[in-house]
Order: C-alpha cells, then sequence, then structure tokens
C-alpha cells in the first residue's frame, strides 16, 4: 500500500517531468516507480534500516524525496509539478493511447483535468480539432472511456484490493480491541471487483474499537460511525462497513452479510416453505432461534449442504445442495503450482532467483518460467538464443534451491496461426503455453482459425488468457470459444485461468460452462514481479467460482504427475 503509493507519485512526476520536456528525470523516476513495485516488503522497512540506496535507481536526489515521504508524507518537488499540472493523471492514463503530452495538450489547450471534462470536451467535438489528435483519436477516446467504465468508478478489482483489506483486519487483529475480525461480502465470495467492503467485528470495547478503524493508514475520511456500524471511505476508492455483532449470532451475520442478495433471498423464501424465519440474527422457528451461531448450522437447518461463499450466486447451487449435488471445489492448499510467470529476462521486475525462492515462500512445490517470445517487442521477447541461455540459468538455479521448475515460454501465436519459435528450440522447453498479444483481426474465423492452427500443432500445452481481455482497457477477441474448446479437449491443450487481475481470464462464468467439457485447466498467476506471485490465489478463486473441482486443474498434480501428464 505505501510502496504503491510512492510508486503512483513517482510515476506521476514522470509524467509531469515529460511534459515538461526533462526527459532524464523523467526517465529516472518512471525506473523508480517500476522497481519500487518489485521490493516484496515495506519500504519504511527499509529506510529503517538506512538502505534506499540500495534500491536500484535510488540516488542521492530521489533518495531524499523518499526520505522526505516517509517523515513528512509529501515530497516538495512533486507538489510544485502537480499545482503547474492539477490533473487527475491516475484515470487518465487508464485511458488507451493517452500520454502524457497529449494529456498536457488537453489540459493547456481545452483545460481538460479529469475524465468527465474530457468527456464533455469529446462532446463538444473540441479535441479532434486539436494538433495531433484528429477525428480518429477522439473516437478512440471516447471509446477507451467506455471500456474503462466497465469496470464501474466505484468498483475495485479483487486482486488489487485484497492487500489492502487483509491488511486493514491485520491491522484491526493487532489493536487487541477486538475478540473477532471476519470478512463477509463480495470479497468473501471472491468477486472479480467489488463496489464495498463488509467486516463484522465483535468487540467489548465499541468506542476504542471504532476509533482505532477510523484512524487506520487505510481509511481517507469516514462517513458514518454511528453505534454498531461504521462507514469509511478507503484509500482504496471505495467504502468499507465495519459492523458490530453479537458473538453469539455471528454465523447468521456472517452468511447474511456474505451475500449474494440474490441467494439470500432464495435462502429465505427456503425457510420460509418450511415455516422458519431466516434474518441476520438466526434461524427461528417461532420465536425459537434453532441455528445461528456459526454458518453451517444455518445451511444444515434448511436441508442443504453447506454452500462455499464464491457459489453463493443463486445460480442454482441452493437447489445442488437440496440434492446433495454440489462439487467438492478445489481449495486453494491444493493448488501445487503456478505456471504462468516473467522475469527480467523478458518484461518481469524480479530476477529468475528472487522468484523462485518467493514461489515457495507461498508454498507452492514448483513453477513453470514462461518468458515472453521473440516478436513481442514491447515486452523484450527471446529469440532461441537467449532462451537456451535463460534455460541453462534456470536448470543451475533450480537444482541449487531444490525447487523443480518447468522450463517454459510464453509464445506468441503469429498473424498466420504459426508459431514464434522453431520446432527444435520449443521440443527443448518443458511447458509453452501460447497466447495472443499481436496482430489480433475483427474477424471471428480469422481470429479462430490462427487458435487453432497452433492448438493443432503438436507443440503446445497451454492456451494463456483465451479471451484476451483486460478489464477497464480492452474488450475480449472476437474468437468463437467453442470451437477453440472442442479443439483444446480433441488435442489435450489446457485453457488457462490467469489471475492477473485485469486480465482474470477465463471469467468464472465461463469457466463454469466448459466445466464438463473434459478440458483440464492450468492456472498461472503471470506475475511480472515478486509480488503479483499471490495472484494464483484469485486464479483459484475463479476456479471455485467457475465450480472446479481439483480433478480438472493440472496445478493439483504433484510435479512428477505433472510431467509424467505433459510427456503424453
Ligand atoms: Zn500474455
Ligand atoms: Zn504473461
Amino acid at each position: 500500500m505505501f510502496n504503491d503509493e510512492l510508486a503512483w507519485i513517482f510515476s506521476e512526476m514522470g509524467d509531469m517531468e515529460e511534459i515538461e520536456g526533462n526527459r532524464w528525470e523523467s526517465l529516472a523516476y518512471r525506473k523508480v516507480a517500476a522497481n519500487l513495485e518489485g521490493l516484496g516488503e515495506d519500504i519504511r522497512e527499509i529506510y529503517k534500516r538506512n538502505e534506499l540506496r540500495k534500491i536500484d535507481g535510488v540516488g542521492a536526489a530521489i533518495e531524499k524525496k523518499i526520505q522526505q515521504y516517509i517523515q513528512h508524507g509529501k515530497i516538495d518537488a512533486y507538489d510544485r509539478l502537480k499545482q503547474k499540472y492539477p490533473i487527475d493523471f491516475r484515470n487518465l492514463r487508464k485511458i488507451q493511447g493517452l500520454g502524457p503530452k497529449k494529456i498536457a495538450a488537453l489540459f493547456v489547450n481545452l483545460g481538460v483535468t479529469d475524465i468527465e471534462s474530457l468527456k464533455s470536451a469529446i462532446i463538444g467535438h473540441k479535441v479532434a480539432v486539436l494538433p495531433g489528435f484528429g477525428e480518429r483519436t477522439e473516437t478512440n477516446l471516447l471509446k477507451g472511456i467506455e471500456v474503462l467504465s466497465t469496470v464501474g468508478a466505484s468498483r475495485v478489482l479483487l486482486g488489487r484490493a485484497y492487500p489492502d483489506i487483509e491488511a486493514i483486519i491485520a491491522y484491526l487483529n493487532s489493536t487487541g480491541l477486538f475478540d473477532n475480525v471476519i470478512l463477509a461480502g463480495s470479497a468473501r465470495r471472491m468477486r472479480e471487483s467489488i463496489g464495498d467492503v463488509d467486516i463484522l467485528v465483535t468487540s467489548s470495547r465499541r468506542k476504542e474499537a471504532s476509533d482505532a478503524f477510523i484512524k487506520s493508514e487505510y481509511v481517507s475520511s469516514t462517513v458514518v460511525a454511528g453505534e454498531s456500524k461504521v462507514t469509511v471511505n478507503l484509500k482504496l476508492g471505495i467504502t468499507c462497513d465495519l459492523r458490530f455483532i453479537d458473538a453469539d449470532s455471528t454465523g447468521a451475520a456472517l452468511q447474511y452479510f456474505t451475500g449474494s442478495k440474490d441467494h439470500n433471498v432464495h435462502l429465505r423464501d427456503l425457510a420460509v416453505s418450511k415455516g422458519l424465519k431466516l434474518n441476520e440474527y438466526g434461524l427461528f422457528r417461532e420465536d425459537s432461534r434453532i441455528a445461528g451461531k456459526d454458518e453451517r448450522g444455518i445451511y444444515e437447518s434448511l436441508g442443504l449442504e453447506f454452500i462455499e461463499p464464491e457459489l453463493r450466486e443463486n445460480t442454482g447451487e441452493i437447489d445442488a445442495a437440496m440434492k446433495h449435488e454440489l462439487p467438492a471445489i478445489v481449495n486453494f492448499k491444493e493448488i501445487k503450482s503456478d505456471l504462468h510467470m516473467h522475469t527480467l529476462d523478458s518484461d518481469g521486475k524480479n530476477t529468475l532467483e528472487d522468484m523462485l525462492l518467493n514461489s515457495r515462500k507461498n508454498g507452492l512445490e514448483y513453477i513453470a518460467m514462461t518468458n515472453h517470445s521473440t516478436s513481442l517487442k514491447v515486452a523484450h521477447g527471446l529469440d532461441s538464443q537467449r532462451f537456451n541461455e535463460l534455460n541453462a540459468r534456470i536448470d543451475e538455479i533450480s537444482s541449487r534451491l531444490s525447487i523443480p521448475v518447468l522450463k517454459g515460454v510464453e509464445l506468441e501465436i503469429l498473424r498466420d496461426g504459426s508459431l514464434d519459435l522453431p520446432g527444435n528450440s520449443l521440443k527443448e522447453m518443458d511447458y509453452v503455453l501460447a497466447a495472443l498479444h499481436q496482430y489480433v483481426s475483427q474477424d471471428r474465423k480469422e481470429n479462430t482459425d490462427r487458435i487453432v492452427k497452433a492448438i493443432e500443432s503438436g507443440y503446445i500445452h497451454g492456451l494463456a488468457h483465451p479471451t484476451g481481455r483486460l478489464i477497464g482497457s480492452r474488450e475480449p477477441y472476437n474468437i468463437d470459444l467453442d470451437r477453440v474448446l472442442e479443439k483444446c479437449v480433441e488435442n489435450h491443450v489446457f485453457l488457462e485461468i490467469n489471475g492477473y487481475p485485469e486480465r482474470s481470464d477465463l471469467p468464472a462464468d465461463i469457466v463454469r460452462r466448459m466445466r464438463e467439457s473434459g478440458v483440464k485447466f492450468a492456472l498461472g498467476s503471470d506475475a511480472h514481479s515478486i509480488s503479483d506471485l499471490k495472484f494464483i490465489r484469485f486464479a483459484t478463486a475463479i476456479a471455485r467460482r467457475g465450480w472446479l473441482t481439483p480433478e480438472a486443474i493440472v496445478n493439483t498434480l504433484s510435479y512428477s504427475a505433472f510431467r509424467k501428464l505433459l510427456a503424453r
């Protein structure tokens, strides 16, 4: 959180210095911003050890700025620039095709400072006439704004919000003022994006407990501070409700505040049909409470199997629970590997060694190292020779650290469906993940044929982020997923569930639709830094929301079993 804030400030300074024409400063600030993301520990700890200068890209001048921010919560140089450019870079930069230079032109000529003012400038047709813009840019910017709003202005992707949510819960526990702190709501259901955070607590010192929450570093302002509920705005950009509940009705409150709303409505109707009453305090027959202390008791008393939070969307889970036909969905502790990640060798931010050590720290048995192949120039893709060198290093480090590593590649599927590395190179690879990143057409058949050709090549093991969507910046590719699925089943190619928050690809509803096809799913974090490695957990969440059992997921196999599967 603190690192992210600071990284953002440096990246914004990078933007503003670029506008100023100070290329060198701009590059230096951006480099620090990127390195902060790969740190893996709170920079304030590094500051305490007096080791800021050890961070790559931090010289005397930048060190001073970091110190000033840690000590005083501000950076003078940043404030000066910001006075000159009072622009909402954070959101404007999310719009496809909008870099610092264009943002500056919009600001200087039209007074555009945020998405709203950009939108009205576009609607007033003032953007197209600016030098360097034109009709097409104007249309594209409007489209970019529309795509951006698909996440929703007041929603945050789960994978982006979760670290803060966990930190808030850890903080509340550390105060000693709470007896119990439990996450509820859509974050407990692990929805792709969340609009607020619901935390249930029990405490015998409510006043002090509320104050401690309000004063925490994650809160930007208080909306209401009531007796039994405190609502705040989080720095994350969404609200958080802290509800004081009675220990006695914890299960009922948890069930009620976990939702979803539709699930709860269905459950209440079921209770009524059995002559019972269900609310946030318990399950009642007449005036006597028959369940409510724990959540399981409520489902049991209604004649249902326990329903995991990720399934509570009223999409058939209650009927399945009634018939005792719910699948035994995968648990995170059954996931033994991460099958998609990058290092400094292509576009990652950490070394091979760092990625391995941190994967093990996260409890994984083995990983697949999948850097980009040569045609993806923006990501410094590797050619055969660089892969040879890298693979030799992988062998050395993997045996030194005793962490099994599959030598892999995230391989470009070229325009005509051929593959980006020669066959003899691909045969050297343990794990080939094919992907579409470039030259994607509007034509459904053309895109699908291209992917099918790769699937049928006999060289690939898995298809990375199959729909290609980027939440908030790009729509899914126009492809015939059913045909891709059919070919994957036929050719024993896995479909990836990519846990990188902006991808979350395949989405859970598609996973669920495909789960009985016989296709195997491969989970990957698509980590580009050690802190991204946690995204494997969100890939698992998608699998759970897609009703997948461990058998459908190759990451539940041990290293030796997975190698055997690949050999077939
Ligand atoms: Zn990719
Ligand atoms: Zn990738």
